[in-house]
């Protein structure tokens, strides 16, 4: 018995020690995508499911990695996230998505682009300054911009986030709360009159059809966001099914696969093209 917790000593030892390896190559390697210009954002198209048009998209990024290609975010946030690299990531990503949604407006589409901010990057003092100077030089106006928080961030209920959350939307900035429905159960944040959004985590969309229990929850959300004066917009919408369920629930906005995935903002222009010619 004490060979064998020996032994699991060591194997676990090892194993840990491959992991912090692990995590200090990617995090070397996210500091060298930053200076080489290695992160691109992808541009999912938000549909208004009274009229279906496309009123905004909301940015995601992604790592093309000279030798791996293609990594997707939730390889990447995590380090990103514990390494603080995220501060510099997060605000590459806030300038380029915002540069891109004031290109739109000058191909002739007004539309809003949502860019995730993590509670690190929103917990930062000079959050503020960072939002307003991209605004600034790209000359986008700020009700064309949203920050999608996470729930985790608004449970802990400071002077100084309630400030920076009244800062940014008298700016004109709006606020969404993503994945709205897994974190915590402590609602009275809702209460905030800053936060515009609840953006319906796709946990609770994608069986809707099939699941009773999940139409309970997002009907719930629904109605409790009507009487609070909040939009919902519902994310991981696949079906046309989903979609007309969604609509009839008079859920506000709807975001998946049925619409698009996330393009290239080449791409992504194209579709708002195309769309537009409809
Ligand atoms: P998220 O913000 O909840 O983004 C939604 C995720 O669902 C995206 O994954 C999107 O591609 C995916 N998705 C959209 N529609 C559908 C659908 O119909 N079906 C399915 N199965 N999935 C759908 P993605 O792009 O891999 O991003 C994963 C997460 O990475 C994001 O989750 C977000 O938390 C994080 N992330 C992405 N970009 C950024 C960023 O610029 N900054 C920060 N801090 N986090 C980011
Ligand atoms: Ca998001
Ligand atoms: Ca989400
Ligand atoms: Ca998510």
């Amino acid at each position: 018995a004490k060979d064998m917790g020996k032994n699991c000593f060591h194997f676990f030892d090892r194993h840990m020690n491959s992991n912090v390896q692990e995590h200090m190559q990617i995090v070397s390697d996210l500091r060298k995508a930053l200076k080489n210009d290695e992160f691109v954002l992808y541009y999912q198209p938000q549909i208004d499911l009274t009229t279906s048009t496309v009123i905004g998209a909301e940015a995601l990024i992604r790592w093309i990695h000279p030798e791996k290609g293609l990594i997707p975010p939730n390889l990447f946030i995590p380090h990103a996230e514990s390494s603080g690299l995220i501060i510099d990531i997060g605000r590459w990503a806030l300038d380029r998505a915002v540069c891109d949604c004031k290109n739109w407006q000058l191909q002739g589409f007004d539309l809003t682009v949502a860019v995730n901010i993590s509670p690190k990057q929103f917990r930062r003092s000079d959050i503020q300054s960072v939002v307003q100077k991209a605004l600034e030089i790209h000359g986008l106006e700020a009700n064309q911009l949203e920050l999608e928080i996470t729930e985790s961030l608004l449970v802990d209920d400071t002077q100084e986030l309630n400030n920076t959350l009244k800062y940014l939307t008298n700016m004109g900035v709006k606020i969404s709360i993503d994945d709205f429905g897994t974190g915590y159960s402590n609602l009275g944040y809702l209460k905030k009159l800053e936060v515009g959004t609840l953006k319906i985590d796709q946990s609770f969309i994608q069986k809707i059809q099939q699941d009773p229990q999940d139409q309970a929850i997002v009907t719930a959300i629904i109605q409790m966001a009507s009487s609070l004066n909040l939009k919902t917009i519902a994310e991981g919408v696949e079906h046309e099914t989903t979609k007309n369920l969604l609509a009839g629930l008079q859920c506000d906005q709807g975001q998946g696969y049925l619409w698009a995935k996330p393009l290239p903002n080449d791409e992504f222009l194209t579709f708002i093209r195309k769309r537009a010619e409809m």
